[in-house]
């Protein structure tokens, strides 16, 4: 009996999250964004805007003008885990947001490899 629970946990998360992946954006859930709102608080954050560089442009902004970006939005099923936490400067954070996630990889290797 004990063994149904057991199950029941392990499917939690994941199975959805692709689900809304594919549906487009969905709710973001509240503890995942607490959850990056304790990781702001931390050393390892700290660390990340340190050097004050973006993860996607390169530019070097400071470490204010940094915001924390999930690589896999929440809303699209993405957590709030460090291998899923960018920092990234508030120009390509806006621009990710509208954009589709094949228009961000375009966007991504045009500033890479700029048109001549
Ligand atoms: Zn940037």
């Amino acid at each position: 009996m004990g063994r149904k629970d057991e199950n029941r946990d392990r499917k939690r998360p994941r199975a959805r999250a692709r689900a809304d992946a594919l549906q487009g954006p969905g709710p973001v859930p509240l503890q995942e964004k607490n959850r990056a709102r304790e990781l702001r608080t931390t050393a390892w954050w700290r660390k990340k805007i340190a050097a004050g560089t973006c993860h996607y442009c390169g530019k070097t902004v400071g470490p204010h003008g940094l915001t924390m970006d999930h690589i896999i939005p929440l809303s699209r099923g993405g957590t709030s885990e460090r291998f899923n936490i960018v920092a990234a400067c508030k120009e390509c954070n806006n621009r990710k947001n509208y954009l589709l996630p094949a228009e961000w990889e375009e966007y991504l290797d045009s500033i890479k490899n700029p048109p001549r």
